[in-house]
């Protein structure tokens, strides 16, 4: 599942609609200091539905959108699409319908975030679970933050571990067993207070 296209709108400092390309091959992004580099790893992650603030170095997640400048006003949202291409039908089940798969994901002001893929709503566990089921993902070992490499090589045994089971593709099914445990949880409360019902009619 290739990445082919990255769109963002309004996001931190690209704040016109700007298109980078995704062709087979090592892609490097070259440019002086605070041209956004970093930005743009930042986005990838965020479309694939990071959720933590401090990951996109602000204090609330409304600070990815455009913040205005002396000369440009501020937005009212951001926007990441990212085109992926599909014709080698890789796509986890139920993503699986076409050539292209486009996401979406679109901050708006007082709003929250709202995700879409191939113009259908979803939620954020969704997006989150295709990325995970496809081996990449917000917290994939294949986006290297600066600082990272010496990171992992003082990261803990079980870090480490994380970091190879995220690569196997098999993090998408930790997620599904925590979900399922709390339906479990959830579902034995439901039956003891249904014993103390019993009870009390008896
Ligand atoms: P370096 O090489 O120093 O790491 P970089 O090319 O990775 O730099 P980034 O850190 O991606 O650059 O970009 C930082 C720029 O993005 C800064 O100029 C900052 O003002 C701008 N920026 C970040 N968030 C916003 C925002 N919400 N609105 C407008 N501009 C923003």
């Amino acid at each position: 599942l290739r990445f082919s296209k990255l769109r963002l709108t309004g996001f931190k400092s690209f704040v016109d609609p700007t298109d980078l390309i995704i062709t087979d091959g090592l892609t490097g992004v070259v440019g002086p200091n605070g041209c956004g580099k970093s930005n743009l790893l930042e986005a990838l992650r965020w479309i694939m539905g990071e959720n933590r603030p401090t990951a996109m170095r602000g204090d609330g997640m409304e600070d990815v959108i455009f913040a205005g400048t002396a000369s440009r006003p501020a937005r009212n949202f951001a926007e990441v699409v990212l085109q992926l291409d599909n014709s080698e039908r890789l796509a986890p089940a139920g993503f699986n319908d076409d050539d292209t798969l486009e996401i979406v994901r679109r901050i708006t002001r007082d709003v929250g975030s709202a995700y879409k893929v191939n113009a259908k709503d979803v939620r954020a566990r969704d997006v989150q679970m295709l990325f995970a089921d496809a081996s990449t993902g917000a917290h994939s070992p294949a986006l290297v933050r600066q600082g990272q490499i010496s990171e992992l090589i003082n990261a803990k045994p079980k870090s480490r571990r994380r970091i190879l089971e995220e690569a196997a593709g098999i993090s998408g099914l930790y997620q599904r067993r925590h979900e399922a445990e709390l339906k479990l949880r959830g579902t034995e409360s439901n039956l003891t207070r249904v014993d103390d019902v019993v009870e009390q009619l008896g």
